[in-house]
């Protein structure tokens, strides 16, 4: 037996008749055949019509010559209003011809009225290919939802974004408006998913997509592009105005902290936003233009939103050249490793060097690290560029030793992306392995702000370094508001006062101020200080009165090739 026979399967059937015997002959048949039948007869237009809009029907069987209408018409109907539905034509009598042209017509099956046989399994063949045909289309749905969104947030994906920016620009060229694109990134995730795990990124990632959703109006799209990079389509925005409102709101929306895992994470995003049409006509201009102010928008201090400018776009378009040509730069050695020296401010020898980065470039000539350290931070070549750069400066830390001169520290700076990543323990490791340098004759530059990104997280990792017998030093301080509550639980040997407190002294009374705090604060807490950027004779004098250990400035030195530095070291002196 088949499983309708057994199981009594029920089938709604649509019946295009006119002849009640008919009717009779065939339900019993299907009736026999082991079905429950629940259907209608219907033998016009009309009645057809009525009968597919208030009912979803299994199976249609249709006679062929009626009265008031005929098989052929009656599939048409059917089919016009796009039901996929299993038609079969029952016949009297049906000629080829007309058979094959109702099959063309896409009907399923055509048999006779006098050989009702094969009805059943005609039905059961029928039922299990729309069955199948049902099973696909889901299955071709959800493919084109897949390529369409975004497994992680259900957003609509980049494609998605492109086809709906097109038909938004088709609109508002016709109605000759205006539109917005924004380009959303978050500052610092990926530091954040480096250091807090994959599955926490995911979870913000979602919780931030929630939030924005509810920053926007129905008919704006709101796309991922992947990564932690939004986008957001403003349609029929007036003016400038608006469209700040709108910035605002998304801000705003970070204000909050996100509650993941029971802890509390902030996270702030910088916007850049391109215009239709002032900023760009096509769908990649003006997603390229605003993520150019974007990144405009994170040098300008992030959690802030920037419009696009011609000197934006031209400066990210160097920005990219920048990242191209540095991957060259690392793999074709035009790296070069300058070195400052530092002074003991109470007998004025040297007490050792910075190693400091530079970009011999073949066509641009000597590129200072500002200009590159924030493209290698932001693309990850800061690991392999930090690596060498500490590697090459052991190097010529031997050389110079080799010279009458022994400086007795080499300050290296590590990145904030250095200092979270997970295997700069073990490269330190291996590079003091390698190259048999003393742990303590090396002392690691880290920035205030990089060790405030994640404090929990750099203190682990500085423990580590600590453990190596490696000196550590924080770079920028004052700048990046750590306490010293803070301080007393990161294992530091010395804290640099940055150059902007240096600038001013012994004038500026606010600076002066800030400077006894630190010199004082660091003494307390056993640290040594070290005044960077200092250049004149008062500065000396004030930082060396106030028994500020250390100083690095113009006023000494300047940064130099390895060569200099050796004939530097048989001229002056040495600790
Ligand atoms: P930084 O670590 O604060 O380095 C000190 C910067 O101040 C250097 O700029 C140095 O040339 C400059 N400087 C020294 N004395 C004076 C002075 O008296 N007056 C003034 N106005 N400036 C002075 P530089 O070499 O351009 O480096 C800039 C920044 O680039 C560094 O700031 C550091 O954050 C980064 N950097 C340099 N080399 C590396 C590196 O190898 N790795 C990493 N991660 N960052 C590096
Ligand atoms: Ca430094
Ligand atoms: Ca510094």
């Amino acid at each position: 037996m088949s499983e309708a026979e057994a199981k009594n399967v029920s089938l709604r059937l649509l019946l295009i008749e006119d002849n009640p015997d008919d009717e009779a002959l065939v339900l019993r048949a299907i009736r026999k055949g082991g079905f429950n039948i629940e259907h209608v007869r219907v033998d016009n237009e009309k009645d057809l019509i009525a009968a597919l809009k208030s009912h979803d029907w299994d199976i249609v069987l249709s006679d062929f010559q009626m009265p008031e209408f005929n098989g052929l018409a009656a599939l048409e109907v059917v089919r016009e209003r796009n039901k996929d539905i299993p038609f079969i034509i029952v016949s009297g009598t049906i000629g080829e011809d007309v058979a094959v042209e109702a099959m063309r017509k896409g009907a399923h099956d055509y048999l006779m009225k006098d050989n009702l046989i094969r009805l059943v399994p005609a039905i059961r063949r029928e039922l299990n290919d729309a069955d199948e045909r049902a099973a696909l289309r889901v299955a071709q749905m959800t493919l084109r939802h897949q390529a369409y969104h975004d497994v992680l947030t259900g957003l609509p994906n980049r494609w998605l974004l492109h086809d709906r920016m097109k038909q938004a620009l088709a609109y508002v060229r016709n109605k000759k408006t205006s539109l917005a694109v924004m380009f959303l990134d978050l500052d610092r995730f990926k530091n954040l998913n480096d250091t807090l795990g994959h599955s926490i990124g995911d979870q913000l990632l979602r919780a931030v997509t929630k939030r924005l959703q509810t920053c926007i109006f129905e008919r704006d799209t709101l796309a991922r592009l992947g990564g932690d990079d939004f986008i957001i389509l403003l349609t029929d925005l007036p003016d400038k105005q608006a469209i700040e409102t709108a910035g605002n709101r998304l801000l705003q929306a970070f204000r909050e902290p996100f509650v993941l895992d029971g802890k509390e994470i902030y996270i702030d995003a910088s916007i850049g936003i391109a215009q239709y049409p002032v900023n760009g006509e096509e769908v990649d201009t003006l997603i390229k233009n605003a993520e150019a102010a974007m990144y405009y928008a994170k040098d300008q201090g992030r959690n802030n939103y920037q419009f696009s400018s011609d000197d934006i776009q031209a400066a990210t378009a160097d920005r990219f050249v920048i990242e191209n040509e540095l991957r060259r730069a690392i793999r074709e050695s035009e790296l070069r490793v300058f070195y400052q020296p530092q002074f003991n401010l109470q007998d004025g020898k040297i007490t050792g060097v910075e190693a400091l980065v530079r970009w011999q470039h073949p066509r641009h000539g000597l590129i200072l690290p500002d200009k590159f350290i924030s493209v290698a931070e932001e693309t990850g070549l800061i690991i392999p560029l930090g690596e060498w750069v500490l590697r090459h400066a052991i190097k010529d830390l031997q050389r110079m030793k080799s010279e009458a001169c022994q400086p007795k520290q080499l300050a290296i700076n590590l990145s904030v992306r250095q200092l979270y990543h997970t295997d700069t323990i073990d490269m330190l490791s291996e590079v003091l392995a390698d190259t048999g340098i003393g742990p303590d004759v090396l002392e690691l530059e880290i920035t205030e702000s990089g060790i405030m990104q994640n404090p929990e997280r750099a203190v682990i990792n500085l423990k580590a370094i600590q453990k190596m017998g490696i000196g550590i030093a924080i770079d920028d301080f004052g700048t990046g508001y750590s306490s010293l509550a803070y301080l007393k639980r990161f294992p530091i040997d010395t804290l640099k006062i940055d150059r902007s407190f240096v600038r001013d002294i012994p004038l500026d009374k606010d600076d002066t101020t800030i400077v006894k705090t630190i010199i004082a604060m660091a003494n307390a807490l056993n640290l040594r200080v070290i005044a960077e950027g200092v250049e004149t004779q008062a500065q000396y004098n004030f930082l060396s009165q106030l028994k500020c250990d250390k100083g690095q400035g113009y006023l000494f030195a300047r940064p130099m090739p390895c060569e200099d530095m050796i004939r530097f070291f048989r001229t002056g002196q040495c600790a």
